[in-house]
């Protein structure tokens, strides 16, 4: 830990400064668009069509070695920052790590910043980001004034509340690139404090942390500690913990997890703790959450020899995607005989009443920890189409990246399917940006198949952009 007794904001960096535009950032952007459009009309019909990005967030590896895709690097800018009116105009496929070192840079940030440096905007939208402030502010789509979306009939439109397009406005969150991809976004933008406060708190039954989580939606903080962001760890059905941040002028010492020191250990104790509001920001991905842990990251030694650089979520992921895509693991696994196994890697949203049934279902028959908890409730009375929650409802997110050894003679995505029925029975919802094993009809009647094929004709009436059953179920 290093003591600090600084006040004030963190500095502006140069580079942040640069990378919010400038009077050349709007006329670069609108000469990218125009050859995007370009080059997707010349794409031939029938050929798939892809995103060729560096870094990506899904685990769904089939599509990885897919060929040449459409060049979208001229998006990932921040085009405009207005701090009076605390908006941003943002490159669709701008990472969230360049988006908040644009904005803090104005001691702003958006409402909710997902915890992986490389999520961008555009996938946060389409996809589903949460966080921490997701209580408070809900999901990142509805912090969005309007999009300039490429649709997939080759147009290139503005979707935002109340005007033409409302019906794709309200249709893009959780089509995941399917219905079109959003070039730029107008979203709003929140001010920070340098530092966050946080306390951890201990609870040794689900039922009573779901009580607390209920607690803080009614009154905003807890034990007197106000809840502007809200996260927690379960290691164990009688170790659970409440992460409560509030946003802090001052920090009599401040900690740093991207050294020695591990965040999610750090959440056993001691109870109290200041970070940066940046370090906060990213105070998972340096261990991916607790997933660089079968790199070997978190045994001290190794760390010390890990580059600091290189500890980050993007890193890992593409080690990951280097095993899948050679089958290592798979390969050893089989060699020495042992079981196969599932990977069990999904992020569900329960009802917070329901959220301890849940955890004991998981707990019991998946077996995996720790699992993540971020409690979210929708921001308005506004529903978006393709992922029902409804208004007013607290959910608890729950997250769970690992594998899982497949019981003898169990069919492929064993767990998975238990677990899409379980989250079925108790009222919520899964993210698909993982595998998923649904029926067709199925799918269609929990993510809203009607409204769904409206938007698809509406959009790509000729389909050049795969259906969200084949992109998430099939893995097309
Ligand atoms: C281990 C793990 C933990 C995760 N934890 C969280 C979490 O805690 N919070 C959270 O918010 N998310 C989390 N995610 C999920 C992540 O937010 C989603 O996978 C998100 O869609 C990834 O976005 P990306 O920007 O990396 O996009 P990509 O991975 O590149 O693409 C994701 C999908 O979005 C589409 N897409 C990308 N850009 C655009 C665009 N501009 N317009 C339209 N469609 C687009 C792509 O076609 C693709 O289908 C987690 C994922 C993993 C693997």
């Amino acid at each position: 830990m290093t003591e600090v007794a600084d006040k004030g904001r963190p500095p502006a960096r140069p580079a942040a400064a640069a990378a919010a535009g400038g009077a050349a950032a709007l006329p670069a952007h609108q000469s990218a668009v125009a050859q995007l459009k370009r080059a997707y009309a010349a794409i031939p019909p029938g050929s798939p069509v892809r995103l060729a990005k560096r870094t990506s967030n899904l685990f769904r590896f089939r599509g990885d070695a897919a060929g040449p895709g459409l060049d979208v690097s001229a998006f990932d800018h921040v085009l405009r920052i207005d701090p009076a009116a605390r908006t941003a105009i943002v490159g669709g496929m701008t990472t969230y790590e360049h988006l908040t070192e644009a904005t803090l840079a104005h001691g702003l940030m958006p409402l909710v910043v997902p915890q992986l440096k490389t999520i961008t905007l555009g996938g946060a939208v389409s996809g589903l980001g949460i966080e921490s402030t997701s209580l408070r502010s809900g999901m990142p789509h509805e912090s969005v004034l309007e999009m300039e979306i490429l649709t997939g009939d080759g147009r290139v439109v503005t979707a935002a509340p109340g005007g033409e397009h409302d019906a794709l406005y309200r249709g893009f969150p959780n089509s995941y690139g399917t219905l079109g991809y959003a070039l730029s976004l107008t979203i709003e933008l929140e001010p920070v404090t340098p530092y966050v406060h946080l306390r951890h708190f201990r609870f040794s039954r689900p039922e009573d942390c779901m009580a607390a989580i209920a607690e803080i939606a009614l009154a905003g903080s807890y034990d007197r500690h106000r809840a502007d962001f809200v996260d927690g760890t379960m290691f164990s059905l009688d170790e659970l913990y409440l992460t409560v941040g509030a946003f802090s002028e001052v920090a009599p010492w401040r900690s740093d997890y991207t050294r020695e020191q591990i965040y999610y250990q750090s959440v056993r104790g001691p109870s109290e703790d200041f970070l940066t509001i940046a370090d906060y920001l990213w105070r998972w991905d340096t261990d991916w959450f607790w997933c660089s842990r079968p790199f070997g990251v978190q045994q001290p030694l190794v760390r010390r020899a890990w580059p600091r650089r290189y500890r980050r979520s993007d890193v890992y992921r593409r080690l990951v995607a280097f095993d899948r895509r050679h089958r290592l693991t798979a390969a050893l696994n089989a060699r020495r005989g042992a079981p196969r196994n599932e990977d069990v890697i999904q992020d569900v949203e329960i009802p917070v009443d329901r959220g301890a049934d849940f955890l004991r279902f998981f707990t019991a028959e998946v077996g995996m920890s720790p699992v993540w908890l971020c409690p979210l409730r929708l921001r308005g009375e506004r529903t978006w189409p393709l992922y029902p929650m409804q208004p007013g409802q607290v959910y608890v997110n729950f997250g769970f990246w690992g594998t899982v050894a497949q019981p003898p003679g169990a069919s492929d995505g064993h767990y998975n399917r238990r677990i899409e029925t379980t989250v079925s029975e108790l009222g919520g919802h899964k993210g698909l940006y993982s595998t998923s094993f649904y029926s067709q009809q199925e799918f269609w009647a929990r993510y809203n198949g009607p409204e769904y094929a409206v938007l698809k004709g509406d959009y790509d009436a000729d389909g050049r952009l795969a259906d969200l059953y084949d992109k998430c179920v099939r893995g097309q």
